[in-house]
């Protein structure tokens, strides 16, 4: 157990604006050697190569959040992680000093709970990766992230970025109400779809995290539709979506709320969720991904991040052609194809995404047999990556 120890400043202890606790929130100053994690290829979702977090704890206090799991919070009572933040004070020094020797691509960052309005260190983190020429991907539940609006104006102009927010249910949903409560103290999704509008209107890419979709509560058809339609109306060209994940002390503390306020959901989610489980077992989670991309379809957008691609970026080909392989083997995943035949494709992408040369020289000298010599690409898939590559270039 992290001992929390006060700071002089007096925005070190704020009382808490809300009359479900007497509990008062603690800011710890905290100094971290490093700040930049760093991973070994894009991740399929959201492209990110790099992650980077101002704070540990989050005011929101999402009562489903996975960051209470023990791998992910520092503290023994799943309740401190809303309460105890600790502040990465030395964030944005770390930060530039780890990004101006490393290679440009996409990061993950920013924080806008409520801590930042006082400490700012998302915004002095986006101002490295402004100054050094870093693309950004930002995650959001608050709509304060729109304080950033120019800034990230100005990221963008020099890389294409994405600000997405966190989203599950709409005033139009079944569950509107019970939803927003269980966020806590998150502001509400209206004032989410409100802010992404403007960051639309700003010319940025947008969209939404559906995640995590809360079974009984979230995964109704006339949900998905509210979310996907609520997000084409305002202005966010994709939805991602993905379910509960309920692990140790987070998964305690979370059937512990569903049972205080649902408990007429208890029975389904203790079926979905058995002992040692980690992901829903025995849940249509196919189906309900298809309705979103039948949805997303619907309303002219997608079920997929599009991945921004750095201005001058040698090896954009490269990246063209592993977002079309993700694209590819994740519409397998829907389809329910072999796991071999999802794996065949997975590890192509990764081959291509290590690729030190332009695959579009190697096929101008090379042709097709210069596509099958790339490892994990062969015969069977190098007349599909030849597709890709002709579809890149019309
Ligand atoms: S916004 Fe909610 S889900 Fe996201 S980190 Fe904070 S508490 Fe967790």
């Amino acid at each position: 157990m992290i001992q929390p120890t006060l700071h002089k400043h007096p925005a070190f202890l704020a009382p808490r604006s809300t009359t479900m606790t007497s509990k008062r929130t603690i800011f710890i100053p905290y100094h971290p050697k490093t700040i930049l994690n760093k991973h070994k290829r894009a991740d399929h979702w959201f492209w990110t190569r790099y992650s980077a977090y101002p704070y540990i704890g989050c005011q929101h206090g999402c009562e489903f959040c996975y960051c209470r799991e023990q791998k992910y919070s520092p503290y023994d009572d799943p309740n401190d992680f809303s309460y105890l933040i600790k502040v990465k004070e030395n964030a944005p020094e770390l930060l530039r000093r780890a990004l101006s020797r490393t290679p440009v691509d996409l990061i993950f960052t920013g924080d806008y709970q409520a801590a930042e309005r006082k400490f700012e260190v998302s915004r002095r983190m986006l101002e490295v990766c402004r100054d050094l020429g870093f693309p950004v991907f930002v995650l959001e539940r608050a709509p304060l992230v729109l304080r950033e609006l120019d800034l990230l104006r100005e990221i963008n102009a020099r890389a294409p970025s994405i600000v997405a927010f966190s989203i599950i249910s709409t005033p139009d949903s079944p569950h509107y109400p019970e939803v927003c409560r269980m966020e806590h103290l998150a502001p509400p999704a209206a004032k989410r779809f409100a802010a992404m509008e403007k960051f639309a209107a700003a010319g940025i890419l947008t969209g939404i995290c559906m995640m995590p979709i809360l079974p009984g509560l979230c995964d109704s058809d006339a949900n998905l539709e509210a979310v996907v339609r609520w997000t084409a109306q305002h202005g966010g060209r994709f939805v991602l979506a993905s379910s509960l994940t309920l692990s140790d002390q987070q998964k305690d503390y979370f059937l512990g709320v569903l049972g205080a306020r649902f408990p007429g959901l208890l029975g389904l989610y203790q079926r979905l969720y058995p002992p040692q489980s980690y992901a829903p077992a025995d849940y249509p989670w196919r189906r309900i991904a298809l309705k979103i991309r039948e949805y997303c379809e619907k309303y002219g957008i997608r079920d997929r991040a599009p991945r921004p691609i750095i201005p001058g970026e040698k090896r954009a080909r490269n990246k063209r052609v592993v977002e079309k392989l993700a694209d590819q083997l994740y519409a397998m995943e829907l389809n329910g194809e072999s796991n071999h035949r999802i794996w065949a494709y997975r590890k192509a992408a990764w081959a291509v995404e290590d690729l030190e040369q332009d695959i579009g020289l190697i096929y101008r000298n090379m042709g097709l047999k210069g596509l099958q010599s790339i490892p994990n690409i062969g015969a069977s898939l190098g007349k599909a990556v030849e597709r890709m590559l002709t579809e890149i270039a019309s």
